[in-house]
């Protein structure tokens, strides 16, 4: 099989729920913008891709992406997966870059095996739990009716983006564990908003609270400074979300004591292909690997990997908007058809598009 032509299109959208992050952090811009990657072939199976940012997913597609990929086997993934390392060597591409050519890729190779992506890569399960994951609301008492409305949806797992203020987040941790009770599986996600102290500090509180995971308190630069968090908690430190350099960092993480569970995605990890190797590396050490985000990318991942609990989904707005894809058990299930699942209209796509080429 032969790749014959390489496309891609940006399509902007107006935010219609903004998500707010942490103090310091820049929330959703008022315009949406993705870049949709399209690899024809020759033998007629088309494989699709998606980036979030819309002009340099098009600088990169044309310089780099394209005269690379014309006249490759997209059954190669292995030989391009290594590849796209050598051009990373060069550009430093952001890793969803590299993400939405390794799906894409993936794509035509399900599609070409009749089969939905996840059982391609092994297939562990056809259905999994979701945890609802809030962006930052203003107040506790709103935090507390964002959680009785992911009950009331049929969440049993919830995980906090508060403030990013250590004794305000950790209060906030305890008030929602009082809230809802022993049984419902709670997480928290720092999103990198800490300093050690700062992380030792919420840390001690998540665990007082029983807390499933402490995630991402600080930068993920200083493999030390996880390492002692690691050493001075009970609680597992969940790290190596945006991390640089898939499996290859992932592995010095594990090495040194400096993650209890790691991340893994397919748009943080250089694809499906990054995804798996860095799950299959801890399940090597008998450690979770966390899928991070969203989409039906990471849907494939959660339902192939063994050593993944959850389908985490974000709950923005207040009423919540959820996720059409999680039924009334919070559950998602395994996307039908071959392939990665996407539908897209191709006409629909080219005339409202906002670039392409
Ligand atoms: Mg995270």
């Amino acid at each position: 099989m032969k790749i014959i032509g390489v496309h891609a299109y940006t399509v902007r959208s107006k935010t219609k729920v903004p998500f707010v992050w942490r103090k310091g952090l820049i929330g959703s811009d008022p315009v949406t913008e993705q870049t949709w990657l399209r690899l024809v072939t020759d033998s007629g199976i088309e494989g699709w891709g998606r980036a979030p940012r819309g002009a340099i997913a098009l600088d990169l597609v044309a310089r780099r992406l394209k005269p690379w990929l014309l006249g490759k086997d997209p059954l190669m993934k292995e030989t391009l997966w290594h590849e796209l390392w050598e051009i990373d060597r060069i550009e430093e591409i952001p890793m969803y870059l590299m993400g939405f050519v390794d799906s894409a890729l993936w794509d035509i190779t399900a599609k070409a095996a009749g089969l939905p992506l996840y059982q391609l890569l092994g297939g562990y399960r056809h259905e999994i739990e979701a945890y609802a994951s809030t962006v930052t609301y203003r107040t506790t008492k709103e935090f507390l009716d964002v959680a009785d409305q992911c009950l009331a949806r049929g969440f049993k797992a919830i995980k906090l983006h508060a403030w990013g203020d250590a004794r305000k987040d950790a209060a906030l941790c305890q008030a929602l564990r009082k809230h809802v009770g022993p049984d419902i599986a709670l997480m928290y996600d720092g999103s990198a908003g800490f300093d050690p102290y700062e992380s030792l500090y919420l840390g001690r509180a998540l665990e007082e609270a029983g807390y499933l995971w402490y995630e991402e308190p600080m930068r993920e630069f200083s493999l030390n400074a996880y390492r002692r968090l690691c050493e001075q908690l009970d609680i597992p430190v969940l790290a190596a979300e945006t991390s640089d350099g898939c499996h290859y960092n992932v592995a010095d993480f594990i090495a040194q004591g400096a993650a209890d569970m790691v991340r893994t995605s397919y748009h943080y990890k250089g694809g499906i292909t990054g995804g798996l190797r860095v799950a299959h590396l801890a399940d090597s050490f008998q450690l979770s690997a966390e899928v991070h985000g969203m989409g039906v990318e990471n849907i494939h991942l959660c339902l192939a990997i063994r050593n993944n609990h959850y389908y985490e989904t974000l709950v923005m707005g207040n009423p919540v908007v959820f996720e059409s894809c999680i039924d009334r058990h919070g559950r998602v299930h395994a996307p039908a058809g071959p392939g990665l699942g996407f539908d897209v209209n191709l006409p629909a796509l080219e005339k409202s598009a906002v670039a392409r080429l």
